[in-house]
């Protein structure tokens, strides 16, 4: 394991730019995805710490208690396109370090990064059948999820396919993790330092043209005031956006993946001036010169979107941010509550009253406070609530080791002379009236 992260060190650079090659995002957003991912690996090689077990000594007269977490066996995970080196290193580095083997089903749509980290992985001296590459799309997952061999699948991906993974997998008597997609909301109340959260906003929604299950896409000014100023402000940021190829260095945002998800996003911002919302910036007519036929969508900003609206209730997976303007506090607080995923959420204001009790109360399973992409870091675990995640562990971190093991609990007691004769009671100390002969290293110590 420690191999592999030096070879990742040493190859990062070509990785991401394999990786932008195909997905589309810029080589500096790639190089951060990869850095992500080889956070994993560093926990992974750490990974002792978290299997130790844990010990007690004379739970009963002579009788001693171990519990220890061992590997499952074979394990498998299937992974999105969005970040494919990223995602796909959620998963394997920390079922391998707890001692399984593991089957990874990338993207169908950009498998070569996940392909050049296994061959590092190799490299770096990973026995053959340690970890196995397999290729497709739903016939390749049908398969894994019925294989008797598998004994439990991580899946990340949307929230229809997750919940389809989680329900076929356990149904064939597997432990599943399955995440699904997102819709992610920032609060803006009126005390935030304004142009740290429209610096926070553009990055989040914008930065890998909004191809992240924890990119923001909804922003909600508490107040008319903080609204028009928050409007006010995005407004030419959206349009002066710098889109270009991976190639293009200076590019803030890329092309999406295929011409369906542009399509699908266009479509999105149809819907999106049919049922009313303002479009206060239209990505849909954006072109790059020379790169005409690129799926390029321009930053896209709808202003007083409705929750009725399906650019509200849908994830769009693009470059589309909707304001939804809220009277109070306990309005957002509610709007939020009654979305169907529950991802990440974050909060921007100077009180910590405010940002304590939001905290505390949102029912959303990762929460930035002035924090607009609150993806936990590997020593801790990533999970989102409700429709954001079927099974009961997050992933990674942790939770990963305790996902990718299972507990076994040892009670022993060696001959020691002690007779208890045969106990039809049902009790763990049967012999605690009888004290323990004097032991031989008790009378060497005395005799020293
Ligand atoms: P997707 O659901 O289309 O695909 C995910 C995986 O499922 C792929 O490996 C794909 O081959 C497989 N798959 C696709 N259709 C299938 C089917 N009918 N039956 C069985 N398997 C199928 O997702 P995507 O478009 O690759 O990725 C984007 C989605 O992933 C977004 O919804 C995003 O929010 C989500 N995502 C979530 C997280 C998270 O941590 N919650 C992280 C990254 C991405």
């Amino acid at each position: 394991m420690f191999k592999f992260l030096e070879l990742l060190t040493a190859n990062q650079d070509e990785l991401a730019r394999e990786l932008s090659r195909e997905h589309g995002k810029t080589h500096a957003d790639a190089l951060g995805e990869v850095a992500r991912g080889m956070e994993v690996v560093e926990f992974a090689c750490g990974i002792p710490q978290l299997l130790k077990g844990e010990f007690s000594r004379n739970v009963g007269s002579a009788v001693d208690s171990i519990a220890d977490r061992q590997p499952l066996g074979v394990v498998a995970g299937i992974t999105p396109f969005n970040f494919p080196a990223m995602v796909p290193m959620w998963m394997y580095p920390i079922a391998i370090a707890c001692g399984n083997t593991f089957v990874l089903k990338p993207s169908e749509r950009d498998p070569s990064a996940p392909m050049m980290a296994w061959e590092l992985f190799r490299e770096a001296g990973l026995p053959a059948g340690v970890l196995n590459v397999v290729h497709g799309d739903k016939e390749v997952v049908d398969a894994i999820l019925d294989h008797p061999n598998i004994k439990a699948v991580s899946f990340v991906g949307s929230t229809p396919i997750a919940e389809y993974v989680y329900q076929r997998g356990t149904k064939a008597g597997k432990r599943v993790q399955a995440l699904g997609g997102a819709k992610n909301h920032m609060v803006v109340m009126p005390d935030a330092d304004m142009d740290q959260a429209v610096d926070a906003l553009m990055g989040a929604a914008y930065g890998s043209a909004g191809e992240r299950c924890m990119a923001i896409s909804v922003a909600v000014p508490v107040g008319e005031e903080t609204a028009d100023k928050l409007v006010a402000a995005l407004k030419p940021r959206v349009e002066a956006l710098k889109i270009g190829p991976s190639t293009d260095d200076s590019a803030e945002m890329g092309p999406l993946v295929t011409k369906q998800a542009q399509e699908r996003v266009k479509s999105y911002i149809d819907q999106g001036v049919a049922s009313g919302a303002d479009l206060v910036v239209d990505g849909r007519t954006f072109s790059l010169q020379g790169y005409e036929n690129g799926y390029f969508v321009g930053g896209t900003l709808f202003d007083r979107v409705t929750p009725d609206m399906s650019i509200y209730q849908d994830e769009i997976f693009g470059p589309v941010l909707s304001v939804v303007r809220q009277k109070s506090f306990d309005e957002a607080v509610d709007l939020i509550h009654n979305h169907q995923y529950g991802n990440g959420t974050a909060i921007f204001t100077r009180d910590g009253d405010t940002a304590r009790t939001f905290a505390d109360r949102i029912e959303i399973g990762m929460v930035g406070i002035n924090v607009p992409i609150p993806v936990p870091v590997a020593y801790h675990s990533f999970g989102g609530w409700k429709r954001s995640l079927f099974g009961d562990h997050s992933i990674y971190g942790p939770e990963g080791v305790h996902f990718y093991t299972r507990l076994k609990t040892v009670t022993q007691r060696w001959p020691n002379g002690i007779k208890s004769g045969a106990v039809f009671t049902f009790r763990v100390d049967p012999c605690s009236a009888n004290p323990p002969p004097q032991q031989p290293w008790s009378t060497m110590s005395a005799s020293a």
